[in-house]
């Protein structure tokens, strides 16, 4: 049994016990098995009751429906939600107090991101709200195999006003385990605590994780730790670092994902590792294309939008993540047949570039392949255009060189494994790529959005 179901299914249940109306809603008398259908019944008695809890109580809300002259009401079918307009973080950014459905003294903590745009957000929670977002945290992490004897490392970093470890902490405790606050320390002291704290598993931002295990592995056998499983969170992450990190240990690693605005705990992978599930007891997901706002069916690939079902303090709906996924209808091979599940995050619309005749490209794309190849220590796609075809240069930097032409010819053959280049290619809509050796140093950028490059004019 996939445990985080299992935690989706008894809030269904307690709610039904608790729930005339909800009951009714259901138009059942008892409420032994839940099936797919009563999920989906269940959001929609969430949606529809947040919907006029937000209409009620949130200024912003209030006034971002009556824009567009919707009341909750309207509101009767999951379809029906592309009438409300999309809630941008921009807003968030400018007042948050806005957003708030509850009196501040009723807050206990409020979570801050800056994100890409460097704009700082703020996100308010009750402790109910809190709670409810520990209790899904627990869920989620017996899901991936978590028990009583574990110790977890949990290697975010530590900072007063962004700490999921706060969260993290409380809910590694409540599961029965150990939790041990590392924060983001360097490569010798996280071993170091590991060896001393006998740690079970790891919790961390991917490319922390990577690096440690980068570097860690050159010198130790990592096996020997007796890691059962890593939790890989924060920014899209290749595939080959989990396979690097996962070889490197001897255990698991699972993806997870979740925003601040979200309460850091959205979903996570199980143990089969293709697709996570999602947290339905507490969120509507749409997967959206965002040009149009169309909602997209199962498998297509678009922006993912979130609905908050259960907060109290600062309820978000339909809320833009910027990030590119999909949604997943079909049983996952765990059994979990009732609940929905999304991909692995590919990138942000902000780092995707159209090439060729609309071909999109974005960083984790060439990381995919790049990742793989040893000696290089960051990179960078230049688009330009060239003869009206757009020209992409891949500059790498590189730690040494043994052999410029080997190193080209490895970086073309992974470059050839992108189906989006290789189409554009076909189609002579691009030319060759072009490829740059740089000695270390050379390239200033490190953030995932300076990752590629648009140098072409634009006519606007
Ligand atoms: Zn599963």
């Amino acid at each position: 049994m996939n445990m985080l179901e299992l935690w989706i299914h008894s809030v269904i249940k307690k709610l039904f016990a608790e729930d005339q109306e909800f009951r009714n809603y259901l138009g059942k008398t008892s409420l032994e098995k839940v099936s797919k259908e009563d999920v989906q019944k269940y959001k929609m008695f969430k949606l529809r009751k947040m919907l006029n809890y937000v209409y009620e109580k949130s200024p912003y809300y209030k006034k971002h429906f009556s824009k567009q002259n919707i009341k909750p009401g309207d509101i009767k079918t999951f379809e029906d939600m592309v009438k409300i307009p999309l809630t941008e973080p921009e807003d968030l950014a400018e007042n948050p107090n806005n957003f708030l459905c509850v009196s501040q003294g009723e807050i206990l903590r409020g979570f801050t991101t800056s994100g890409t745009s460097g704009r700082v957000k703020r996100t308010l929670y009750t402790m109910d709200d809190l709670l409810r977002i520990g209790e899904s945290i627990i869920a989620g992490f017996k899901m991936v195999g978590m028990t009583g004897g574990d110790s977890v490392q949990i290697t975010f970093p530590i900072i007063a006003e962004w700490d999921p470890w706060f969260l993290l902490e409380k809910a590694v405790q409540y599961a029965g385990a150990i939790p041990i606050l590392a924060g983001m320390l360097a490569v010798e002291e996280q071993l170091k605590k590991l060896k001393e704290s006998k740690a079970t598993m790891i919790i961390g931002i991917a490319s922390y994780i990577h690096r440690l295990t980068r570097v860690a592995k050159k010198s130790l056998d990592l096996k020997n730790f007796g890691i059962k499983g890593i939790i890989l969170s924060a920014e899209p992450w290749p595939e080959a670092v989990r396979e690097e990190i996962q070889e490197a240990w001897g255990c698991k690693a699972y993806s997870q994902y979740g925003t601040a605005e979200m309460g850091l705990a959205v979903s996570l992978e199980c143990d089969v590792r293709d697709g996570l599930h999602l947290n339905d007891a507490d969120f509507f997901v749409e997967c959206i294309d965002p040009e149009t706002g169309e909602q997209l069916k199962s498998g297509e690939e678009g922006e993912l939008v979130f609905t908050t079902l259960s907060r109290r303090g600062m309820p978000l709906i339909r809320y833009r993540s910027y990030d590119i996924s999909w949604l997943i209808d079909e049983t996952c091979g765990c059994g979990a047949s009732t609940i929905q599940k999304m991909g692995k995050v590919k990138g942000r619309l902000d780092m995707q570039h159209k090439i060729g005749y609309g071909k999109k490209i974005y960083p984790l794309l060439f990381d995919e392949g790049i990742v793989k190849i040893p000696d290089i220590i960051n990179w960078q796609v230049v688009i330009e255009e060239e003869e009206a075809k757009d020209k992409l240069t891949i500059k790498v930097e590189v730690t040494e060189i043994p052999s410029e032409e080997e190193l080209k010819n490895k970086i073309t053959e992974e470059l050839m494994k992108i189906e989006e280049i290789t189409e554009s290619l076909a189609r002579a809509a691009i030319t060759e790529p072009k490829i740059e050796i740089l000695k270390p140093g050379t390239l200033k950028t490190t953030h995932k959005s300076k990752s590629i490059i648009d140098a072409r004019k634009t006519y606007e």
